[in-house]
């Protein structure tokens, strides 16, 4: 029977919210699953085990090839870990001794020689510096100030995010970088990386910020105007753009909300703390972000440009229901009948908008539809 009989595996588990490790001998990863859900009391149905460094889903065949006293993490089913960076979640979330675990950090840095750790180890010390209590452009310069000396860095993430294959894009990117260089769209590129500085009309943190939270709130304006566009009937175009300009009069006078984004505003007005924490509120269709994702931006350059993969989620998806049923109502009523209030707080408030981590902003359809009770003004429903 020589060679059948499986060797154990001894790894070392614990669950999502107790940092507590147990060391457990398994043959299998469904047998790991029964002696997990035990001691850590997580329901076996639908349980699932991630790898404590970087979130990677264990599967059977990985399960066989773990190294001895390897790091799990056992999960619920709808729970989910994304890796180290969960941890670091929570040490910002700690003020206590950051000068320590900044020397700390930077030591284990200085010996660390795996990229993988040294990524974690950089990640950590972005956190923990921290200067989100000035305001002012004069008390902290470097906050305002574009990421000139690590333009390859930047490269780096376009990397993550090309569709290319990695080998192509290496032999390319030296020869595409200085062909950039000599054309219009560096300025542009430069811009959308965070590598140019933030205009000097900027004085304050805050006003930078209100003014981030602005420009999305117009993105999504001018994708209400460009889908006129693809309306056929010039009829129904010609009421489609007359709301669209109902709609825009209103986002003036409320200023584009750029308050969302504002730590001076009243904090029934802002998503963020006094302080400029932002916390990820979650996938569309969770109550909340069971990993922890927050972000200060306010607190350092490198987590500035890192809020730009932060993403106002709609519930209601802008493009996919709500713009095309404004237009099917459009289609049965005249625009002065149409409740224009409810389509204004869909698209651009936070009746409709959640703040979330890259990984809490899920890509496919949200299957979610307009209230129909709430599409036509009082008494002029159908
Ligand atoms: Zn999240
Ligand atoms: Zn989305």
């Amino acid at each position: 029977m020589f060679g059948l009989q499986r060797k154990k595996q001894v790894v070392k588990i614990r669950s999502l919210n107790e940092t507590k490790k147990y060391g457990v001998a398994a043959t299998s990863l469904k047998e790991l699953l029964k002696k997990g859900s035990k001691l850590l009391q997580v329901p076996l149905v639908g349980s699932h085990i991630s790898m404590y460094e970087d979130g990677t889903e264990l599967t059977e065949d990985y399960f066989r090839s773990l190294p001895d006293n390897a790091e799990l993490v056992l999960l619920a089913m709808d729970e989910r870990w994304s890796g180290f960076v969960c941890d670091i979640g929570r040490l910002l979330d700690t003020d206590r001794n950051s000068d320590l675990l900044i020397d700390a950090a930077k030591g284990l840095l200085s010996n660390e020689r795996s990229p993988k750790r040294r990524r974690l180890l950089g990640d950590l010390l972005l956190h923990l510096k921290d200067s989100s209590e000035a305001e002012n452009r004069e008390d902290d310069e470097d906050w305002f100030q574009g990421n000139k000396s690590s333009i390859l860095g930047w490269i780096e993430i376009l990397q993550e995010t090309m569709w290319q294959p990695k080998e192509r894009w290496r032999k390319t990117r030296t020869f595409l970088f200085f062909n950039l260089k000599q054309t219009v769209s560096l300025r542009l590129y430069r811009s959308i990386f965070g590598l140019s500085g933030i205009d000097d009309r900027f004085k304050t943190k805050s006003a930078y910020m209100k003014y981030n939270c602005e420009s999305r709130i117009r993105g999504y304006m001018k994708e209400v105007h460009s889908y006129a566009q693809t309306i056929q009937k010039p009829k129904l175009k010609d009421e489609y753009k007359k709301t669209a300009e109902c709609l825009v009069m209103q986002l003036k006078s409320d200023k584009y909300n750029g308050c969302y984004f504002n730590r001076k505003e009243k904090e029934q007005n802002r998503l963020c703390t006094q302080e400029g924490w932002f916390s990820c509120q979650g996938a569309f269709d969770h109550d909340e972000c069971k990993s922890l994702h927050s972000i200060n931006p306010y607190g350092n350059r490198e987590s500035r440009i890192l809020f730009s993969t932060w993403n106002l989620d709609h519930g209601i998806e802008k493009k996919r229901t709500v713009i095309p049923t404004l237009v099917e109502a459009l289609q049965k009523h005249k625009s002065s009948n149409i409740n224009l209030d409810y389509f204004y707080k869909l698209l651009f408030t936070r009746e409709n908008l959640k703040l979330v981590h890259i990984v809490c902003h899920k890509k496919g359809a949200h299957d979610l539809l307009c209230d129909k009770r709430k599409i036509y003004k009082q008494g002029k429903r159908k």
